[in-house]
């Protein structure tokens, strides 16, 4: 079973965040276990401090080294000692690589996770060249802080995880599952507002459904994701339905 811990001063957060639908499932049918650790809880101090001001001046605070890594070290160590589980340790940050679904795919045939959430102005910098296997950016913007970041990439790990989603094959014609954005889906009515669903749709043609939907997956990706689809891996088959 795959352990994912949040290391974060915000458990309840992120706890919500990935305890609902699939992932909720995920968890009932120990396929994940979720965890969490509060540095604040590994404060020695009479006001508990998990941050300070920034050495070298400027605004905001930062996340402390020692109850930062007090947490981490627990989490890590509360795993089971069972040979060859290791702990792999995430860090969402701005700063990061970009976290694509082949990341999710890696993450996901992994034992357990630590993800390190940083609030404020982030985490003092030892801690995270200590302990960082990989820093993750979910995109060129910036959070409040790397909870609902790490609940997003727990979220496309879990998934993965066999059993999780009801209908493997969905998994397969997912975007980014072969490199290529998903095809649009319609249902129920036939016309909305005037507007018809693809008559092929309903043509009960399985070959030709199956055609219409990697043409409109080859369209899509061509005309929204040209980074994407420079570095499809794209068949004979592919440019005749281009054409
Ligand atoms: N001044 C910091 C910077 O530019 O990196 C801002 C830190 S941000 C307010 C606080 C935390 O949110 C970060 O330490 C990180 O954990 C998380 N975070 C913010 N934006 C993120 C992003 N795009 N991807 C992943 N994590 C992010």
């Amino acid at each position: 079973m795959l352990r994912i811990d949040f290391v974060t001063l915000f458990p309840e957060t992120v706890l919500s965040a990935v305890r609902f639908s699939i992932l909720k499932r995920a968890e009932e049918n120990s396929l994940v276990a979720f965890g969490t650790a509060n540095p604040r809880d590994f404060a020695t101090d009479r006001h508990r401090t998990v941050d300070d001001e920034p050495y070298g001046g400027g605004p905001g605070m930062v996340m402390k080294a020692e109850t930062t890594a007090a947490a981490i070290e627990a989490v890590v160590s509360r795993q089971p000692p069972v040979a060859g589980r290791q702990s792999f340790i995430i860090f969402p940050d701005p700063a990061g690589e970009l976290f694509r679904q082949a990341d999710a795919a890696e993450l996901s045939r992994k034992d357990h996770l630590v993800f390190v959430c940083g609030h404020y102005e982030g985490i003092d910098e030892r801690v995270v060249e200590k302990y960082a296997d990989r820093r993750y950016s979910l995109g060129d913007y910036v959070l409040s802080g790397g909870e609902l970041a790490a609940a997003v990439m727990a979220d496309a790990v879990v998934r993965l995880l066999p059993g999780a989603v009801g209908a493997p094959e969905s998994l397969e014609e997912d975007a980014f599952a072969d490199g290529l954005l998903t095809y649009p889906q319609y249902t129920r009515p036939e016309v909305w507002e005037g507007r018809r669903a693809p008559e092929v749709l309903l043509s009960g043609d399985h070959a030709r459904v199956a055609d219409w939907r990697r043409r409109q997956r080859l369209l899509a990706t061509r005309e929204r994701r040209p980074d994407l689809f420079a570095r499809a891996d794209l068949s004979t088959g592919d440019l005749d339905l281009l054409k």
